[in-house]
């Protein structure tokens, strides 16, 4: 959360559900361990993704960009009975982590994680997704979104993650320059003005953007 000031960042952390045992030794391992662990969501955004999914109730939910599996195991949560989620990430380096917590936190059987790149693994996986979280490569997300797009049914939901990039998205000289930047910007000037969908941005850690998905074409 880097657009609030720390008491009020501490205040609503207290007066948040906390993480599971689980999860904090996820997070804490993450640190300890792998490289960039600032990727990972965190209590704050884990919980948030925990509740849109319980709300959402979908079936079939598709993440791209696993990592260590932070957000994946907090969207299990809220899987309704017969729930999946398949979760892509193309850095084999990630398996052991990944396979550990979801043993631990018994998630073997709802949970599916492929290796690879997504953009080789969309279209292998030949299912239709309730929720997608787009939260891999940032110079890739509007491919992503174009791919699962008629995965997706109506009503369906895509989350997509840092769409506001630590405030750069405000920052001509850094969509000028910096390839993740623009592509994030374009994202959201893309979904903004895409008429099949409704989105609200929400600012909630780096700005998720929620999708919904209201017509085919
Ligand atoms: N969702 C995780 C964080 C994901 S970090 C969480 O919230 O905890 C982004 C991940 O995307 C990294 O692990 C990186 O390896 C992966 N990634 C980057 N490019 C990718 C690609 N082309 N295909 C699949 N995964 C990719
Ligand atoms: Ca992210």
């Amino acid at each position: 959360m880097e657009f609030l000031d720390s008491a009020l960042e501490d205040y609503i952390l207290a007066h948040t559900s906390p993480e599971s045992e689980i999860l904090r030794q996820l997070h804490r391992e993450t640190y300890m361990k792998v490289l960039q662990p600032r990727m990972l969501s965190g209590h704050l955004q884990g919980r948030v993704l925990s509740m849109l999914v319980h709300m959402m109730k979908p079936l079939n939910v598709l993440e791209i960009g696993t990592y260590t599996g932070y957000s994946a195991l907090c969207m299990a949560e809220g899987l309704p009975e017969g729930g999946h989620i398949d979760t892509i990430d193309i850095n084999e380096e990630l398996i052991p982590l990944v396979s550990k917590y979801i043993a631990l936190s018994r998630n073997e059987n709802r949970i599916t994680a492929h290796i690879g790149n997504a953009l080789d693994v969309l279209p292998q996986l030949d299912k239709k997704f309730d929720l997608v979280f787009i939260d891999a490569d940032k110079t890739n997300y509007l491919n992503y979104y174009h791919l699962v797009f008629d995965q997706l049914p109506v009503g369906g939901h895509i989350i997509a993650d840092n769409v506001l990039w630590s405030g750069k998205i405000l920052d001509t000289d850094e969509i000028k320059n910096d390839p993740d930047t623009r592509a994030l910007a374009e994202f959201n000037e893309y979904v903004m003005n895409d008429q099949r969908v409704e989105n609200v941005l929400f600012p909630v850690r780096d700005g998720l953007m929620i999708i919904r998905k209201k017509k085919n074409e």
